[in-house]
Protein backbone atom coordinates (compact mmCIF):
# COMPACT_ATOMS: atom_id res chain seq x y z
CA UNK A 1 0.00 0.00 0.00
CA UNK A 2 3.21 2.34 0.84
CA UNK A 3 4.63 1.98 -2.61
CA UNK A 4 1.43 2.48 -4.54
CA UNK A 5 0.96 6.12 -2.16
CA UNK A 6 4.61 6.65 -3.41
CA UNK A 7 3.70 5.78 -7.02
CA UNK A 8 0.33 7.87 -7.31
CA UNK A 9 2.41 10.73 -5.65
CA UNK A 10 4.82 10.70 -8.38
CA UNK A 11 1.91 10.57 -11.26
CA UNK A 12 0.22 13.80 -8.89
CA UNK A 13 3.45 15.72 -8.41
CA UNK A 14 4.64 14.92 -12.01
CA UNK A 15 1.50 16.51 -13.12
CA UNK A 16 2.05 19.45 -11.68
CA UNK A 17 5.50 19.66 -12.48
CA UNK A 18 5.04 19.70 -16.14
CA UNK A 19 2.53 22.18 -16.12
CA UNK A 20 4.24 24.80 -14.81
CA UNK A 21 5.82 26.64 -18.06
CA UNK A 22 5.00 25.75 -21.63
CA UNK A 23 8.72 26.32 -22.45
CA UNK A 24 9.39 22.41 -22.50
CA UNK A 25 13.40 23.05 -22.15
CA UNK A 26 12.57 24.72 -18.54
CA UNK A 27 10.87 21.55 -17.16
CA UNK A 28 12.42 18.36 -18.58
CA UNK A 29 15.19 18.67 -16.38
CA UNK A 30 12.98 19.15 -13.09
CA UNK A 31 10.98 16.01 -14.68
CA UNK A 32 13.85 14.22 -15.19
CA UNK A 33 15.53 14.73 -11.59
CA UNK A 34 12.08 13.91 -9.80
CA UNK A 35 11.37 10.52 -11.91
CA UNK A 36 14.76 9.17 -11.65
CA UNK A 37 14.69 9.72 -7.80
CA UNK A 38 11.42 8.27 -6.88
CA UNK A 39 11.81 5.59 -9.37
CA UNK A 40 15.80 4.73 -8.50
CA UNK A 41 16.60 4.76 -12.10
CA UNK A 42 19.96 4.90 -13.73
CA UNK A 43 19.49 7.04 -16.79
CA UNK A 44 16.73 8.81 -18.34
CA UNK A 45 15.98 10.34 -21.76
CA UNK A 46 13.18 11.93 -23.15
CA UNK A 47 13.28 12.36 -27.41
CA UNK A 48 10.65 14.07 -29.63
CA UNK A 49 9.99 13.27 -33.07
CA UNK A 50 11.54 15.54 -36.26
CA UNK A 51 10.17 16.64 -38.83
CA UNK A 52 11.93 14.37 -40.61
CA UNK A 53 9.61 11.44 -38.58
CA UNK A 54 13.20 10.72 -36.32
CA UNK A 55 13.31 10.49 -32.48
CA UNK A 56 15.87 12.94 -31.47
CA UNK A 57 16.55 13.72 -27.78
CA UNK A 58 15.43 16.52 -26.23
CA UNK A 59 16.94 15.89 -22.84
CA UNK A 60 19.03 13.41 -21.01
CA UNK A 61 20.35 12.85 -17.62
CA UNK A 62 22.45 9.87 -16.00
CA UNK A 63 23.43 6.53 -17.60
CA UNK A 64 23.95 6.49 -21.77
CA UNK A 65 20.90 4.81 -23.01
CA UNK A 66 20.15 2.93 -26.13
CA UNK A 67 17.58 5.21 -27.85
CA UNK A 68 15.52 3.99 -30.40
CA UNK A 69 15.25 6.33 -33.77
CA UNK A 70 12.60 4.56 -36.00
CA UNK A 71 9.53 5.57 -33.42
CA UNK A 72 7.98 2.21 -35.67
CA UNK A 73 10.82 0.38 -33.69
CA UNK A 74 9.92 0.83 -30.11
CA UNK A 75 8.64 -2.62 -28.57
CA UNK A 76 5.44 -3.22 -26.54
CA UNK A 77 6.02 -2.19 -22.75
CA UNK A 78 6.71 -4.81 -20.44
CA UNK A 79 4.97 -4.33 -17.01
CA UNK A 80 8.81 -5.56 -15.06
CA UNK A 81 12.21 -4.71 -15.81
CA UNK A 82 15.11 -6.05 -14.14
CA UNK A 83 18.22 -4.19 -12.68
CA UNK A 84 19.80 -2.44 -15.27
CA UNK A 85 17.19 -3.20 -17.99
CA UNK A 86 15.96 -0.39 -20.56
CA UNK A 87 12.36 0.60 -21.16
CA UNK A 88 11.01 2.79 -23.28
CA UNK A 89 7.82 3.82 -23.73
CA UNK A 90 5.68 6.08 -26.83
CA UNK A 91 4.61 9.08 -25.98
CA UNK A 92 1.23 9.55 -28.01
CA UNK A 93 -1.20 12.22 -29.15
CA UNK A 94 -4.36 10.42 -30.46
CA UNK A 95 -2.16 7.58 -32.06
CA UNK A 96 0.20 9.60 -33.52
CA UNK A 97 3.56 9.30 -31.97
CA UNK A 98 5.03 12.58 -30.82
CA UNK A 99 8.22 11.29 -28.35
CA UNK A 100 9.34 8.48 -26.38
CA UNK A 101 10.01 8.08 -22.57
CA UNK A 102 13.53 5.71 -21.94
CA UNK A 103 14.63 4.67 -18.76
CA UNK A 104 17.28 2.34 -17.07
CA UNK A 105 15.95 0.65 -14.58
CA UNK A 106 18.71 0.61 -11.21
CA UNK A 107 19.77 -1.66 -8.58
CA UNK A 108 15.96 -2.66 -7.71
CA UNK A 109 14.46 -2.80 -10.84
CA UNK A 110 10.88 -1.18 -11.74
CA UNK A 111 7.71 -3.96 -10.82
CA UNK A 112 4.61 -4.21 -12.39
CA UNK A 113 3.29 -0.99 -10.03
CA UNK A 114 6.34 1.25 -10.79
CA UNK A 115 6.05 0.59 -14.70
CA UNK A 116 2.17 1.28 -14.64
CA UNK A 117 2.91 4.80 -12.64
CA UNK A 118 5.35 5.56 -15.35
CA UNK A 119 2.84 4.66 -18.51
CA UNK A 120 0.70 7.26 -16.33
CA UNK A 121 3.35 9.80 -15.76
CA UNK A 122 4.43 9.34 -20.16
CA UNK A 123 0.78 10.16 -20.94
CA UNK A 124 1.45 13.50 -18.83
CA UNK A 125 4.41 14.23 -20.34
CA UNK A 126 3.17 13.54 -24.24
CA UNK A 127 0.39 16.24 -23.68
CA UNK A 128 2.97 18.66 -22.06
CA UNK A 129 5.43 17.93 -25.23
CA UNK A 130 1.96 18.47 -27.46
CA UNK A 131 1.03 22.09 -25.35
CA UNK A 132 4.21 22.98 -25.68
CA UNK A 133 4.88 22.93 -29.67
CA UNK A 134 1.44 24.14 -29.86
CA UNK A 135 2.68 26.93 -28.07
CA UNK A 136 5.34 27.33 -30.00
CA UNK A 137 3.85 27.56 -33.25
CA UNK A 138 1.94 30.03 -32.08
CA UNK A 139 4.40 32.21 -31.24
CA UNK A 140 6.24 31.56 -34.47
CA UNK A 141 2.80 32.81 -36.37
CA UNK A 142 2.23 35.69 -33.80
CA UNK A 143 6.11 36.38 -34.79
CA UNK A 144 5.46 36.36 -38.32
CA UNK A 145 2.39 38.37 -38.38
CA UNK A 146 3.92 40.99 -36.13
CA UNK A 147 7.01 41.68 -38.80
CA UNK A 148 4.02 41.40 -41.58
CA UNK A 149 2.24 44.60 -39.76
CA UNK A 150 5.65 46.28 -39.62
CA UNK A 151 6.30 45.80 -43.09
CA UNK A 152 2.94 47.19 -43.94
CA UNK A 153 3.18 50.26 -41.49
CA UNK A 154 6.62 50.62 -43.28
CA UNK A 155 4.67 49.74 -46.79
CA UNK A 156 2.11 52.63 -46.41
CA UNK A 157 4.64 55.34 -45.54
CA UNK A 158 6.63 54.30 -48.55
CA UNK A 159 3.66 54.67 -50.96
CA UNK A 160 2.37 57.97 -49.41
CA UNK A 161 5.56 59.70 -49.42
CA UNK A 162 5.84 58.63 -53.34
CA UNK A 163 2.42 59.62 -53.90
CA UNK A 164 2.86 62.91 -52.37
CA UNK A 165 6.19 63.14 -54.05
CA UNK A 166 4.74 62.93 -57.43
CA UNK A 167 1.59 64.92 -56.70
CA UNK A 168 3.59 67.85 -55.73
CA UNK A 169 6.10 67.70 -58.76
CA UNK A 170 3.30 67.51 -61.02
CA UNK A 171 1.27 69.88 -59.52
CA UNK A 172 4.08 72.41 -58.87
CA UNK A 173 5.56 72.21 -62.38
CA UNK A 174 1.98 72.33 -64.08
CA UNK A 175 1.29 75.30 -61.79
CA UNK A 176 4.82 77.47 -63.06
CA UNK A 177 3.60 76.59 -66.49
CA UNK A 178 0.24 78.27 -66.10
CA UNK A 179 1.19 81.22 -64.04
CA UNK A 180 -0.59 84.20 -65.90
CA UNK A 181 1.92 86.48 -67.96
CA UNK A 182 4.74 83.69 -67.80
CA UNK A 183 7.70 84.41 -69.76
CA UNK A 184 9.83 81.66 -69.36
CA UNK A 185 12.51 80.34 -72.17
CA UNK A 186 11.30 77.53 -74.48
CA UNK A 187 14.25 75.04 -73.26
CA UNK A 188 12.64 75.46 -69.86
CA UNK A 189 8.75 75.05 -70.35
CA UNK A 190 10.40 71.59 -72.55
CA UNK A 191 11.96 70.92 -69.03
CA UNK A 192 8.90 71.58 -67.44
CA UNK A 193 6.64 69.60 -69.13
CA UNK A 194 8.98 66.77 -69.28
CA UNK A 195 9.58 66.47 -65.33
CA UNK A 196 5.53 66.81 -65.37
CA UNK A 197 5.80 63.63 -67.72
CA UNK A 198 8.11 61.89 -66.24
CA UNK A 199 6.43 62.25 -62.81
CA UNK A 200 2.97 61.38 -64.23
CA UNK A 201 5.27 57.90 -65.74
CA UNK A 202 6.04 57.20 -61.65
CA UNK A 203 2.87 57.32 -60.72
CA UNK A 204 1.52 54.94 -63.58
CA UNK A 205 4.29 52.77 -62.68
CA UNK A 206 3.20 52.53 -58.92
CA UNK A 207 -0.55 52.48 -59.63
CA UNK A 208 0.32 49.58 -61.35
CA UNK A 209 1.91 48.10 -58.98
CA UNK A 210 -0.67 48.34 -56.24
CA UNK A 211 -3.12 47.01 -58.39
CA UNK A 212 -1.05 44.17 -59.06
CA UNK A 213 0.10 44.11 -55.30
CA UNK A 214 -3.79 44.19 -54.40
CA UNK A 215 -4.10 40.93 -57.14
CA UNK A 216 -1.33 39.45 -55.30
CA UNK A 217 -2.98 39.60 -51.81
CA UNK A 218 -6.50 38.35 -53.24
CA UNK A 219 -4.10 35.76 -55.05
CA UNK A 220 -5.59 36.50 -58.17
CA UNK A 221 -2.61 36.91 -60.53
CA UNK A 222 -3.44 35.44 -63.78
CA UNK A 223 -1.20 34.24 -66.22
CA UNK A 224 -1.76 31.59 -69.40
CA UNK A 225 1.30 29.49 -69.36
CA UNK A 226 1.57 28.49 -73.32
CA UNK A 227 5.12 28.57 -75.56
CA UNK A 228 6.46 31.67 -76.12
CA UNK A 229 9.41 32.78 -78.11
CA UNK A 230 11.04 34.40 -75.79
CA UNK A 231 13.96 35.28 -78.55
CA UNK A 232 11.71 37.32 -80.47
CA UNK A 233 9.85 38.70 -77.18
CA UNK A 234 12.94 39.71 -74.79
CA UNK A 235 14.20 42.48 -77.64
CA UNK A 236 11.31 44.02 -78.62
CA UNK A 237 11.11 44.21 -74.06
CA UNK A 238 14.00 45.78 -74.07
CA UNK A 239 13.23 48.02 -76.18
CA UNK A 240 10.34 49.59 -74.25
CA UNK A 241 11.94 50.03 -71.51
CA UNK A 242 14.53 52.29 -73.74
CA UNK A 243 13.52 55.55 -71.54
CA UNK A 244 14.18 53.96 -68.25
CA UNK A 245 17.57 52.54 -69.00
CA UNK A 246 18.55 56.24 -70.98
CA UNK A 247 21.55 56.32 -68.46
CA UNK A 248 22.74 53.04 -68.69
CA UNK A 249 24.36 51.09 -71.52
CA UNK A 250 22.02 48.08 -72.39
CA UNK A 251 22.93 44.91 -73.88
CA UNK A 252 21.50 41.83 -75.32
CA UNK A 253 22.73 38.02 -75.76
CA UNK A 254 19.82 36.27 -77.17
CA UNK A 255 20.23 32.26 -78.46
CA UNK A 256 17.81 32.47 -81.05
CA UNK A 257 15.30 30.28 -81.23
CA UNK A 258 14.57 29.45 -77.36
CA UNK A 259 10.81 28.87 -76.92
CA UNK A 260 9.58 28.19 -73.28
CA UNK A 261 6.36 27.86 -71.02
CA UNK A 262 5.75 31.59 -70.11
CA UNK A 263 2.62 34.52 -70.76
CA UNK A 264 3.69 37.17 -72.69
CA UNK A 265 2.47 40.09 -70.69
CA UNK A 266 3.73 37.80 -67.49
CA UNK A 267 7.58 38.00 -68.94
CA UNK A 268 7.34 41.51 -70.20
CA UNK A 269 6.34 42.81 -66.19
CA UNK A 270 9.03 40.01 -64.68
CA UNK A 271 11.68 41.58 -67.31
CA UNK A 272 10.36 45.49 -66.69
CA UNK A 273 10.76 45.00 -62.72
CA UNK A 274 14.09 43.53 -63.31
CA UNK A 275 15.24 46.62 -65.43
CA UNK A 276 13.23 49.41 -63.74
CA UNK A 277 15.90 47.89 -60.52
CA UNK A 278 19.06 48.06 -62.55
CA UNK A 279 18.10 51.68 -63.41
CA UNK A 280 16.55 52.66 -60.22
CA UNK A 281 19.86 50.69 -57.97
CA UNK A 282 23.36 50.89 -60.20
CA UNK A 283 25.14 54.43 -60.82
CA UNK A 284 24.45 56.08 -64.46
CA UNK A 285 26.81 55.06 -67.43
CA UNK A 286 27.11 51.48 -65.80
CA UNK A 287 26.52 47.98 -68.19
CA UNK A 288 23.46 46.17 -68.10
CA UNK A 289 22.86 43.04 -69.89
CA UNK A 290 19.83 41.17 -71.04
CA UNK A 291 20.51 37.39 -71.70
CA UNK A 292 18.77 34.28 -72.72
CA UNK A 293 20.17 30.68 -73.09
CA UNK A 294 19.44 27.34 -72.69
CA UNK A 295 20.19 25.43 -69.71
CA UNK A 296 19.01 21.41 -70.38
CA UNK A 297 15.59 21.42 -70.26
CA UNK A 298 15.29 25.07 -69.32
CA UNK A 299 15.44 28.30 -71.16
CA UNK A 300 17.52 30.55 -68.73
CA UNK A 301 16.94 34.18 -68.55
CA UNK A 302 19.66 37.06 -66.91
CA UNK A 303 19.60 40.51 -66.12
CA UNK A 304 23.07 41.47 -64.95
CA UNK A 305 24.37 44.79 -63.55
CA UNK A 306 27.48 46.53 -62.61
CA UNK A 307 25.47 47.88 -59.27
CA UNK A 308 26.59 48.00 -55.69
CA UNK A 309 25.28 44.10 -55.48
CA UNK A 310 23.09 42.82 -52.64
CA UNK A 311 24.02 41.52 -49.56
CA UNK A 312 24.27 37.59 -49.76
CA UNK A 313 22.03 37.36 -46.64
CA UNK A 314 19.28 39.42 -48.39
CA UNK A 315 19.29 37.68 -51.82
CA UNK A 316 16.30 35.96 -50.48
CA UNK A 317 14.44 38.32 -48.26
CA UNK A 318 14.21 41.56 -51.19
CA UNK A 319 11.57 38.63 -52.65
CA UNK A 320 9.24 39.16 -49.59
CA UNK A 321 6.75 41.78 -50.32
CA UNK A 322 7.90 45.48 -49.10
CA UNK A 323 11.48 44.66 -48.23
CA UNK A 324 13.84 46.57 -49.38
CA UNK A 325 17.56 46.77 -48.01
CA UNK A 326 18.66 49.18 -45.88
CA UNK A 327 21.28 51.44 -47.98
CA UNK A 328 22.18 54.68 -49.43
CA UNK A 329 21.44 53.49 -52.88
CA UNK A 330 17.42 52.26 -52.13
CA UNK A 331 17.25 55.41 -49.58
CA UNK A 332 18.34 57.51 -52.77
CA UNK A 333 15.49 55.81 -54.82
CA UNK A 334 11.82 55.35 -55.36
CA UNK A 335 10.39 52.11 -54.45
CA UNK A 336 7.69 50.25 -52.12
CA UNK A 337 9.61 47.19 -51.90
CA UNK A 338 6.81 44.97 -53.95
CA UNK A 339 8.28 44.77 -57.42
CA UNK A 340 10.60 41.58 -56.91
CA UNK A 341 7.69 39.96 -54.84
CA UNK A 342 5.45 40.89 -57.66
CA UNK A 343 8.20 38.99 -59.68
CA UNK A 344 8.79 35.87 -58.17
CA UNK A 345 4.79 35.37 -57.64
CA UNK A 346 4.44 35.66 -61.65
CA UNK A 347 7.43 33.18 -62.32
CA UNK A 348 6.19 30.86 -59.94
CA UNK A 349 2.50 30.55 -61.47
CA UNK A 350 4.38 29.96 -65.08
CA UNK A 351 6.27 27.05 -62.28
CA UNK A 352 9.52 28.58 -63.09
CA UNK A 353 12.15 30.15 -60.37
CA UNK A 354 14.18 33.41 -60.23
CA UNK A 355 17.21 33.87 -57.99
CA UNK A 356 19.27 36.97 -56.75
CA UNK A 357 22.92 36.02 -57.09
CA UNK A 358 26.35 38.46 -56.95
CA UNK A 359 28.33 38.38 -59.99
CA UNK A 360 32.26 38.00 -60.19
CA UNK A 361 32.82 41.48 -60.81
CA UNK A 362 30.45 42.60 -58.33
CA UNK A 363 27.07 44.15 -59.10
CA UNK A 364 23.83 41.63 -58.81
CA UNK A 365 22.49 39.13 -61.32
CA UNK A 366 18.67 37.77 -61.16
CA UNK A 367 18.70 34.64 -63.13
CA UNK A 368 15.31 33.10 -64.05
CA UNK A 369 14.29 29.97 -64.98
CA UNK A 370 11.48 28.43 -67.56
CA UNK A 371 10.62 25.04 -68.82
CA UNK A 372 11.44 25.00 -72.36
CA UNK A 373 8.85 23.99 -75.03
CA UNK A 374 9.81 20.88 -76.77
CA UNK A 375 9.34 22.04 -80.26
CA UNK A 376 9.80 18.68 -81.95
CA UNK A 377 6.55 17.92 -83.88
CA UNK A 378 6.73 14.21 -83.08
CA UNK A 379 6.42 15.30 -79.31
CA UNK A 380 3.85 13.56 -77.40
CA UNK A 381 -0.06 15.89 -77.87
CA UNK A 382 0.33 17.31 -74.26
CA UNK A 383 3.48 19.80 -75.29
CA UNK A 384 2.66 20.38 -78.89
CA UNK A 385 -0.93 21.83 -77.39
CA UNK A 386 1.38 24.64 -76.51
CA UNK A 387 1.38 26.84 -79.61
CA UNK A 388 4.34 29.55 -80.03
CA UNK A 389 3.03 32.97 -80.02
P1 LIG B 1 11.57 48.52 -54.66
O1 LIG B 1 12.47 48.70 -55.83
O2 LIG B 1 10.25 49.16 -54.83
O3 LIG B 1 12.23 48.91 -53.37
P2 LIG B 1 11.77 45.66 -55.16
O4 LIG B 1 10.95 44.55 -54.58
O5 LIG B 1 11.78 45.79 -56.62
O6 LIG B 1 11.24 46.98 -54.46
O7 LIG B 1 13.27 45.48 -54.66
C1 LIG B 1 13.53 45.18 -53.30
C2 LIG B 1 14.89 45.73 -52.88
O8 LIG B 1 15.93 44.97 -53.49
C3 LIG B 1 15.14 47.15 -53.29
O9 LIG B 1 14.59 48.05 -52.35
C4 LIG B 1 16.66 47.21 -53.34
O10 LIG B 1 17.14 47.47 -52.03
C5 LIG B 1 17.07 45.80 -53.73
N1 LIG B 1 17.41 45.68 -55.17
C6 LIG B 1 16.59 45.23 -56.16
N2 LIG B 1 17.24 45.19 -57.34
C7 LIG B 1 18.51 45.60 -57.11
C8 LIG B 1 19.68 45.77 -57.93
N3 LIG B 1 19.66 45.49 -59.24
N4 LIG B 1 20.81 46.19 -57.30
C9 LIG B 1 20.85 46.47 -55.98
N5 LIG B 1 19.78 46.34 -55.16
C10 LIG B 1 18.63 45.92 -55.71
Amino acid sequence: AAARAGELRLVARSGRLLQRSLDIADILPMFAVELSDELDLDGIAISRVSSGGELVTAFAFGALLHLPRDPASIPAPRADVDPGEELTLTLLRGDRVIGALTVRAGKSGLGRGRTEALQAVSELLAAALANARIYQEEQAVVGRLRELDRMKTTFLGSVSHELRTTVTAIKGFAQLLTRPGLDIAEADRTDYLQRIDRNANSLAVLVDDLLDFASLERQSLAVTPQAVNLSHLLPDVVKQTSSIMANHSVSTAIEPGIVAVADTSAVERIVFNLLTNAAKYTPPGTEVVVALSRRGPKAVLTVTDRGPGIPASEQTQIFDRFYRVDNVATRAARGVGIGLALVRELVGLLNGTVVCEDTPGGGTRFVVELTLVDTDPTAPPSRTQLQPT
